[in-house]
């Protein structure tokens, strides 16, 4: 058995990964890939068919959201809503979880270890398995309290 390897986050090896798993390798789904991954983080299907329509006007964005699908069925991705249901995708490479601001937007990471505890307390107690990957932590950043006081 192989070890499992980190998920790719340049966009040649992306790009291979897709190809591997059956996609074609078309203009426009390169164009996607590399609009993520200049993106670097949490950036909306929108944000990513807005950029590679600069380049390719006839992307649409279900084909945006097919590619953003693959991607995440091959573990490239991974989406999660902030707020009120509003998706962004970013890159599998490093286990996090997502503090969003309410009044700011800001999001900021959290290394997964920090929530494990709590999300084995509540899978002891209550026989729940929570998705910890689909949803933010929402509240108020450091800086948007301090400007409030
Ligand atoms: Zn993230
Ligand atoms: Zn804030
Ligand atoms: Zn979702």
């Amino acid at each position: 058995m192989v070890a499992q390897a980190r998920p790719p986050v340049d966009v040649d090896s992306i790009l291979e990964l897709l190809s591997e798993g059956g996609g074609r390798r078309t203009a426009a789904r390169q164009a996607i890939v590399e609009a993520i991954v200049a993106a670097g983080n949490h950036v909306t299907a929108d944000d990513i068919a807005r950029r590679v329509q600069r380049r390719f006007p006839s992307v649409n964005i279900s084909t945006v959201y097919r590619t953003l699908d693959t991607l995440e069925d091959l573990g490239v991705l991974d989406h999660v809503h902030l707020g009120h249901g509003r998706a962004v995708y970013h890159l599998t490479d490093e286990e996090h979880e997502h503090l969003v601001c309410e009044s700011c937007d800001a999001v900021i990471e959290l290394p997964a270890s920090k929530l494990k505890p709590f999300l084995r307390s509540i899978e002891r107690e209550h026989g729940f398995e929570v998705d910890r990957r689909h949803f933010a932590i929402v509240g108020v950043c450091r800086s948007c309290r301090e400007s409030s006081r």
